[in-house]
């Protein structure tokens, strides 16, 4: 159990694009805080081994008070055995970034930030939704360069409507010449329920078509190889050395327990998922009440996860770790991405060729197996 996740369901402002679980209202943080420390204590016996990595989540939180930050950072040291290098990582906004909150989190032992920076443009941060400005995105790597933390990253959204190559160039030109180690770049997706989908469905907004968001996925894998920024997993490209330690135990499928509202867990044959609800998950806490719903996973489920995140990511999945063989379940898909040059077996590995990378979730899922069909000749 080399992993901890702690969810902060808090945010300053709704992102339109934005479908993970959090408020806007901070009236119950204290409570919040508190349920997540019982449920954090409660769960101690699940952790098995020493804990490698700490990732604080969101939701925002880089909204927590240092004071706050370190009361989970001092449970989870009193509950576990945390690495002496463990990696330990904050998410955090621009607008909470400053020389004294730096100092803070450094001397508390955050090791890594994640930043959402999201664009350098004034009328895109807008656009979002966002709570910082252009300037504090530059701003807040400057502070985080001179505080001395070596390992952080910045998040980018691309495909954004009418963003042209030239656009995407200038962001990524930005990020490259402030020092940046690594990059998490995400295309823009509609999520149902959110404020862009409803623009989108009014007409308010018009989403660029596949081939511009294409293009610039080609952009993104042309700019990073040439500044030796290494694409380790679809969204994620970073220096060697300062790839998410937390991120790549997830994608390899290495248990983890994940604490808070709509916080998941794994434990490497069962998947549980906590209520994505503020006030339901304080309330079923404080009367021990159950506040999650977990699933053991079958051969064809764990094969699939497999499958799903490890075709995403450079060691891609290794052939005799699969349950089930997806090859030959789906043996005539296999060969199609194959012949196409999009999908390759290397080492006992299948893993995904450059052009591949463009369509991984579509491969991934016609490898997916299942579990009441045997595998065929
Ligand atoms: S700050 Fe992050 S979690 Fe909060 S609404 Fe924006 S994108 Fe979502």
């Amino acid at each position: 159990m080399p992993g901890i996740y702690l969810h902060i369901p808090f945010c300053r402002k709704a992102c339109t694009y934005c479908d993970f679980h959090f408020s806007t209202s901070q009236k119950q943080r204290e409570a919040m805080l508190g349920a997540m420390h019982r449920e954090l204590s409660q769960r101690a016996t699940e952790v098995q081994g020493s804990v490698d990595t700490i990732y604080f989540g969101g939701g925002t939180p880089s909204l927590l008070a240092p004071a706050e930050i370190s009361a989970f950072l001092e449970q989870c040291r009193s509950l576990f055995h945390v690495a002496a290098n463990a990696e330990v990582t904050l998410e955090s906004n621009p607008d909470d970034i400053s020389p004294e909150r730096l100092a803070a989190w450094k001397e508390l032992g955050i090791t890594r930030l994640s930043l959402g920076t999201q664009s350098f443009r004034e009328e895109r941060l807008q656009w979002m939704g966002r709570a910082h400005n252009a300037e504090q995105a530059l701003r807040s790597i400057d502070l985080i360069a001179k505080a001395g933390f070596t390992s952080w990253t910045i998040d980018l959204i691309y495909g954004l409507p009418e963003m042209s190559l030239a656009e995407w160039d200038e962001q990524l030109t930005i990020a490259l010449d402030n020092g940046m180690p690594h990059l998490s770049a995400y295309c823009l997706t509609v999520e149902p329920r959110t404020a862009l989908a409803h623009q989108v469905v009014k007409r308010m907004v018009n989403m660029p078509g596949d081939d511009a968001q294409s293009a610039q996925f080609d952009r993104l894998m042309e700019r990073m190889e040439a500044a030796g920024l290494v694409h380790y997993e679809i969204s994620n490209f970073g220096l060697p050395g300062h790839f998410s330690r937390h991120n790549t135990s997830y994608w390899q499928g290495v248990p983890y327990l994940g604490i808070g509202p709509s916080a998941h867990s794994f434990n490497g044959s069962e998947r549980r998922w906590n209520l994505a609800h503020n006030a339901r998950y304080i309330a079923s806490i404080s009367a021990d009440q159950p506040y999650w719903e977990h699933e053991k996973l079958t051969p064809a489920q764990r094969t699939n996860e497999l499958l799903l995140t490890g075709l995403r990511t450079i060691a891609g999945v290794r052939i005799d770790q699969l349950e089930l063989d997806a090859l030959t379940q789906n043996r005539k898909a296999a060969e199609q991405h194959m012949q196409r040059g999009h999908l390759l077996v290397t080492d006992g590995r299948l893993v995904l060729s450059k052009a591949g990378r463009h369509f991984a979730d579509h491969i991934a899922a016609d490898l997916f197996v299942t579990d009441d069909r045997r595998d065929q000749p």
